[in-house]
Protein backbone atom coordinates (compact mmCIF):
# COMPACT_ATOMS: atom_id res chain seq x y z
CA UNK A 1 0.00 0.00 0.00
CA UNK A 2 1.22 3.69 -0.77
CA UNK A 3 1.79 5.52 2.62
CA UNK A 4 3.61 8.56 3.38
CA UNK A 5 7.66 8.13 4.48
CA UNK A 6 6.54 9.58 8.06
CA UNK A 7 4.36 6.01 8.29
CA UNK A 8 6.86 4.44 8.19
CA UNK A 9 10.30 6.72 9.21
CA UNK A 10 8.30 7.51 12.27
CA UNK A 11 8.04 4.45 14.23
CA UNK A 12 11.85 3.20 13.01
CA UNK A 13 13.31 5.85 14.31
CA UNK A 14 11.39 5.76 17.60
CA UNK A 15 12.52 2.02 17.87
CA UNK A 16 15.94 2.57 16.72
CA UNK A 17 15.05 0.42 13.55
CA UNK A 18 16.88 1.00 9.76
CA UNK A 19 14.88 1.21 7.00
CA UNK A 20 15.54 0.76 3.48
CA UNK A 21 15.21 3.24 0.43
CA UNK A 22 15.70 1.50 -2.77
CA UNK A 23 16.14 3.49 -5.98
CA UNK A 24 14.82 1.90 -9.19
CA UNK A 25 15.19 2.60 -12.44
CA UNK A 26 13.19 0.61 -14.35
CA UNK A 27 10.74 -2.12 -14.37
CA UNK A 28 12.44 -4.79 -13.47
CA UNK A 29 14.10 -3.08 -10.53
CA UNK A 30 10.93 -1.93 -9.29
CA UNK A 31 9.30 -5.37 -9.21
CA UNK A 32 12.58 -7.07 -7.83
CA UNK A 33 12.06 -4.67 -4.93
CA UNK A 34 8.87 -5.07 -4.00
CA UNK A 35 8.93 -8.61 -4.25
CA UNK A 36 11.84 -8.99 -1.75
CA UNK A 37 9.86 -6.36 0.50
CA UNK A 38 6.69 -8.35 0.31
CA UNK A 39 8.69 -11.58 1.24
CA UNK A 40 10.16 -10.13 4.44
CA UNK A 41 6.85 -8.31 4.99
CA UNK A 42 9.03 -5.13 5.79
CA UNK A 43 7.53 -1.47 5.14
CA UNK A 44 10.49 -0.06 2.40
CA UNK A 45 11.10 3.15 0.47
CA UNK A 46 11.45 3.08 -3.56
CA UNK A 47 13.02 6.29 -4.79
CA UNK A 48 13.81 7.69 -8.41
CA UNK A 49 16.89 10.36 -7.84
CA UNK A 50 16.03 13.31 -10.63
CA UNK A 51 19.75 12.47 -12.33
CA UNK A 52 18.35 9.25 -13.41
CA UNK A 53 15.29 10.72 -15.36
CA UNK A 54 17.39 11.05 -18.43
CA UNK A 55 17.30 7.77 -18.58
CA UNK A 56 13.87 7.01 -17.24
CA UNK A 57 11.53 9.48 -17.88
CA UNK A 58 9.40 10.45 -15.02
CA UNK A 59 6.25 10.92 -16.72
CA UNK A 60 6.69 7.28 -17.29
CA UNK A 61 8.51 5.92 -14.07
CA UNK A 62 6.41 8.16 -11.61
CA UNK A 63 3.13 6.04 -12.37
CA UNK A 64 4.51 3.08 -12.58
CA UNK A 65 6.45 3.54 -9.33
CA UNK A 66 2.85 5.18 -7.56
CA UNK A 67 0.98 2.23 -8.61
CA UNK A 68 3.92 -0.56 -7.66
CA UNK A 69 3.37 0.98 -4.27
CA UNK A 70 -0.59 1.01 -4.55
CA UNK A 71 -0.98 -2.65 -5.42
CA UNK A 72 2.24 -3.85 -2.66
CA UNK A 73 1.55 -6.00 0.12
CA UNK A 74 3.33 -4.23 2.45
CA UNK A 75 3.61 -0.09 3.49
CA UNK A 76 5.66 0.97 0.53
CA UNK A 77 6.62 4.77 0.18
CA UNK A 78 7.89 6.77 -2.88
CA UNK A 79 10.14 9.03 -3.03
CA UNK A 80 11.76 11.60 -5.62
CA UNK A 81 15.53 11.28 -4.13
CA UNK A 82 17.91 14.29 -5.26
CA UNK A 83 15.28 16.72 -6.52
CA UNK A 84 16.49 19.78 -7.22
CA UNK A 85 14.45 21.32 -9.90
CA UNK A 86 11.42 22.72 -8.83
CA UNK A 87 9.32 21.45 -11.73
CA UNK A 88 10.32 17.96 -11.47
CA UNK A 89 9.46 18.18 -7.66
CA UNK A 90 5.78 19.53 -8.61
CA UNK A 91 5.54 16.63 -11.26
CA UNK A 92 6.31 14.15 -9.48
CA UNK A 93 3.98 15.36 -6.27
CA UNK A 94 1.27 15.52 -8.98
CA UNK A 95 2.05 11.65 -9.89
CA UNK A 96 1.54 10.94 -6.30
CA UNK A 97 5.04 11.01 -4.51
CA UNK A 98 4.55 10.89 -0.79
CA UNK A 99 8.23 12.16 -0.53
CA UNK A 100 11.14 14.33 -1.70
CA UNK A 101 14.46 14.49 -0.87
CA UNK A 102 15.35 18.46 -1.69
CA UNK A 103 19.04 18.08 -2.59
CA UNK A 104 20.58 21.92 -1.97
CA UNK A 105 24.16 20.35 0.15
CA UNK A 106 25.97 22.26 -2.96
CA UNK A 107 24.38 25.35 -2.12
CA UNK A 108 25.66 27.95 0.52
CA UNK A 109 23.58 27.24 3.49
CA UNK A 110 21.87 30.51 3.50
CA UNK A 111 20.18 29.37 0.33
CA UNK A 112 20.02 25.53 1.04
CA UNK A 113 17.72 26.94 4.31
CA UNK A 114 16.26 28.99 2.13
CA UNK A 115 14.93 27.20 -1.06
CA UNK A 116 14.20 24.16 1.15
CA UNK A 117 12.15 26.81 3.76
CA UNK A 118 10.20 27.77 0.90
CA UNK A 119 9.66 24.13 -0.77
CA UNK A 120 8.22 23.34 3.13
CA UNK A 121 5.57 26.31 2.09
CA UNK A 122 4.73 25.09 -1.57
CA UNK A 123 4.17 21.23 -0.68
CA UNK A 124 2.44 21.88 2.10
CA UNK A 125 2.59 19.06 5.70
CA UNK A 126 1.18 16.65 4.15
CA UNK A 127 4.76 15.32 1.47
CA UNK A 128 7.43 14.42 3.50
CA UNK A 129 10.78 16.23 3.11
CA UNK A 130 14.00 15.28 2.99
CA UNK A 131 16.74 17.78 3.45
CA UNK A 132 20.41 17.40 3.45
CA UNK A 133 23.48 19.07 5.04
CA UNK A 134 27.31 18.31 3.80
CA UNK A 135 28.44 16.54 0.47
CA UNK A 136 28.61 13.17 -0.41
CA UNK A 137 32.05 11.49 -2.37
CA UNK A 138 31.03 9.95 -5.15
CA UNK A 139 28.35 10.85 -7.83
CA UNK A 140 24.86 10.67 -8.16
CA UNK A 141 24.64 10.22 -11.79
CA UNK A 142 26.53 14.10 -11.68
CA UNK A 143 30.03 14.90 -11.90
CA UNK A 144 32.33 13.51 -8.80
CA UNK A 145 31.92 15.63 -5.34
CA UNK A 146 34.37 16.03 -3.07
CA UNK A 147 33.29 14.83 0.62
CA UNK A 148 32.22 17.62 2.85
CA UNK A 149 31.24 16.32 6.27
CA UNK A 150 28.15 17.38 7.70
CA UNK A 151 28.82 20.48 9.92
CA UNK A 152 26.88 19.84 13.50
CA UNK A 153 26.48 23.22 13.86
CA UNK A 154 25.14 24.01 10.23
CA UNK A 155 22.81 20.70 10.59
CA UNK A 156 20.98 21.79 13.52
CA UNK A 157 20.19 25.48 11.92
CA UNK A 158 19.71 24.29 8.91
CA UNK A 159 17.00 21.63 10.20
CA UNK A 160 15.45 24.32 12.71
CA UNK A 161 15.27 26.89 10.45
CA UNK A 162 14.12 24.98 7.09
CA UNK A 163 11.48 22.62 8.38
CA UNK A 164 12.50 19.42 6.55
CA UNK A 165 11.26 16.51 8.71
CA UNK A 166 14.70 14.35 8.18
CA UNK A 167 17.98 14.83 7.35
CA UNK A 168 20.45 13.23 5.42
CA UNK A 169 24.11 13.79 6.83
CA UNK A 170 27.68 13.04 5.40
CA UNK A 171 30.25 11.30 7.64
CA UNK A 172 32.41 9.38 5.53
CA UNK A 173 29.74 7.56 3.60
CA UNK A 174 29.87 7.96 0.03
CA UNK A 175 27.90 7.95 -3.29
CA UNK A 176 28.38 4.81 -5.73
CA UNK A 177 30.93 2.33 -5.16
CA UNK A 178 33.54 2.75 -2.12
CA UNK A 179 37.21 3.19 -2.35
CA UNK A 180 38.50 1.30 0.58
CA UNK A 181 36.70 0.38 3.05
CA UNK A 182 34.01 3.17 4.26
CA UNK A 183 35.45 4.69 7.69
CA UNK A 184 32.09 6.50 9.32
CA UNK A 185 32.83 9.66 11.54
CA UNK A 186 30.98 8.84 14.12
CA UNK A 187 31.69 11.73 16.47
CA UNK A 188 30.53 13.89 14.10
CA UNK A 189 27.02 11.51 13.86
CA UNK A 190 27.04 12.02 17.52
CA UNK A 191 27.34 16.11 17.76
CA UNK A 192 24.31 15.67 15.45
CA UNK A 193 22.75 13.54 17.09
CA UNK A 194 23.22 15.73 20.43
CA UNK A 195 22.17 18.91 18.71
CA UNK A 196 18.87 17.20 16.75
CA UNK A 197 17.73 14.70 19.30
CA UNK A 198 14.32 14.09 17.77
CA UNK A 199 15.42 14.45 14.06
CA UNK A 200 15.35 11.09 11.93
CA UNK A 201 18.59 10.93 10.37
CA UNK A 202 19.73 9.95 6.54
CA UNK A 203 22.49 7.89 5.38
CA UNK A 204 22.57 7.88 1.60
CA UNK A 205 25.34 5.69 0.27
CA UNK A 206 24.36 2.69 2.04
CA UNK A 207 24.76 -0.28 -0.46
CA UNK A 208 29.04 -0.72 0.58
CA UNK A 209 28.64 0.50 4.11
CA UNK A 210 29.49 -2.63 6.68
CA UNK A 211 26.71 -4.12 8.68
CA UNK A 212 28.06 -3.09 11.81
CA UNK A 213 28.57 0.73 10.89
CA UNK A 214 24.86 -0.04 10.19
CA UNK A 215 23.21 -1.03 12.72
CA UNK A 216 25.57 1.26 14.88
CA UNK A 217 24.24 4.32 13.09
CA UNK A 218 20.79 3.02 13.52
CA UNK A 219 21.48 3.52 17.40
CA UNK A 220 22.13 6.93 16.98
CA UNK A 221 19.19 8.15 15.29
CA UNK A 222 19.87 7.08 11.37
CA UNK A 223 16.62 4.86 10.40
CA UNK A 224 16.54 5.93 6.65
CA UNK A 225 19.74 3.90 4.82
CA UNK A 226 19.52 4.78 0.77
CA UNK A 227 20.32 1.92 -1.33
CA UNK A 228 20.88 2.39 -5.23
CA UNK A 229 24.14 1.35 -6.31
CA UNK A 230 23.56 -2.04 -5.25
CA UNK A 231 20.19 -2.19 -7.07
CA UNK A 232 21.35 -1.12 -10.00
CA UNK A 233 24.59 -3.60 -10.43
CA UNK A 234 21.91 -6.34 -9.01
CA UNK A 235 19.57 -5.82 -12.49
CA UNK A 236 22.99 -5.45 -14.56
CA UNK A 237 24.10 -8.35 -13.49
CA UNK A 238 20.93 -10.38 -14.02
CA UNK A 239 21.17 -8.80 -17.80
CA UNK A 240 24.35 -10.45 -18.13
CA UNK A 241 23.82 -13.44 -16.58
CA UNK A 242 20.60 -14.36 -19.33
CA UNK A 243 21.11 -17.21 -21.25
CA UNK A 244 22.56 -16.50 -24.88
CA UNK A 245 19.66 -18.39 -26.20
CA UNK A 246 17.47 -16.32 -23.56
CA UNK A 247 15.28 -14.15 -24.82
CA UNK A 248 13.90 -10.72 -23.53
CA UNK A 249 11.46 -12.07 -21.47
CA UNK A 250 14.09 -14.65 -19.92
CA UNK A 251 16.48 -11.59 -19.35
CA UNK A 252 13.36 -9.55 -17.69
CA UNK A 253 12.99 -12.29 -15.10
CA UNK A 254 17.03 -12.92 -14.70
CA UNK A 255 16.94 -9.13 -13.46
CA UNK A 256 14.11 -9.27 -11.62
CA UNK A 257 15.20 -11.97 -9.78
CA UNK A 258 18.48 -10.19 -9.42
CA UNK A 259 17.62 -7.22 -7.60
CA UNK A 260 14.98 -9.28 -5.62
CA UNK A 261 18.04 -11.20 -3.76
CA UNK A 262 20.07 -8.37 -3.66
CA UNK A 263 17.18 -6.39 -1.92
CA UNK A 264 16.87 -9.45 0.15
CA UNK A 265 20.52 -9.40 1.55
CA UNK A 266 20.65 -5.64 2.18
CA UNK A 267 17.28 -6.11 4.19
CA UNK A 268 18.28 -8.92 6.33
CA UNK A 269 21.64 -6.63 7.24
CA UNK A 270 19.67 -4.18 8.65
CA UNK A 271 18.10 -6.19 10.89
CA UNK A 272 19.54 -7.58 14.58
ZN1 LIG B 1 22.04 10.04 -2.46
Amino acid sequence: MLVSPKEILGPAFARGQLIGAFNTGNLEMTMGILRAAEEMNRPVLLQIAEKRLGHAPLHLMGPLMVSAARQAKTPVAVQLDHGETPDVICAACDFGFTGIMFDGSGLPLEENIARTRALRGSLGASVWLEGEVGMLAGSEGGPEATALHTDPAQAERYALQAGCDCLAVSIGNAHGHYKGKPQLNFAVLTAIRKRLPQKPLVLHGGSGLPREDLLRAAGMGVCKVNIATAGFDACRRGAAQTPRDGDYFVMNEHMVRAVRESVLRQLERFTL
